[in-house]
């Protein structure tokens, strides 16, 4: 993993770009985990990635977009595959800025980091203790950021 002068980071040998310009901090790595909010998978199958509510997301890499919506446990979600690799981004703003079947570049506006608490969805079952719909399985504001090659989640972080 290299930096740049904004602290952004990239990719040493394929350049792919840091989501969230200036948010380094992982709440949750990657893997198996002791304690998951309720209705989160035991295995976390990416890294959350600390963010207020608006903060930018940029894609990590090109690709085309192939899934953007309420996608259970992870929430509002955006998919883009990229060769081998489906890059999913959780718990974002309902307000999508990219559609399926888009082609995207490197370092693109995708979306936002999302609220908490989303409304409007139909059967969502994820409620916080004040029984609000919450976006997916979360506390609070984050981007949950996974990266699937081939199929199987690998740890983000490992590509930066
Ligand atoms: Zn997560």
């Amino acid at each position: 993993m290299e930096k740049d002068e904004n602290s952004n980071y990239y990719f040493s040998n394929s350049n792919f770009f840091w989501p969230v310009p200036g948010f380094h901090t992982i709440t949750s790595p990657f893997g198996p985990r002791k304690t998951p909010t309720s209705g989160a998978s035991k295995v976390h199958s990416g890294i959350d990635i600390a963010a207020p509510q608006n903060t930018v997301i940029y894609s990590v890499t090109s690709g085309e977009v192939i899934f953007t919506g309420f996608q259970g446990a992870n929430g509002c979600t955006i998919t883009v595959k990229s060769n081998n690799l489906n890059i999913s981004y959780s718990h974002v703003s309902p307000t999508f800025l990219v559609f399926v079947g888009q082609t995207i570049n490197i370092g693109e506006k995708i979306g936002n980091v999302g609220p908490k608490n989303i409304f409007g969805i139909p059967n969502n079952p994820y409620k916080d203790s004040n029984g609000n719909p919450t976006n997916g399985a979360t506390t609070g504001c984050h981007l949950h950021l996974t990266i699937k090659k081939d199929g199987i989640a690998v740890n983000p972080l490992d590509f930066f």
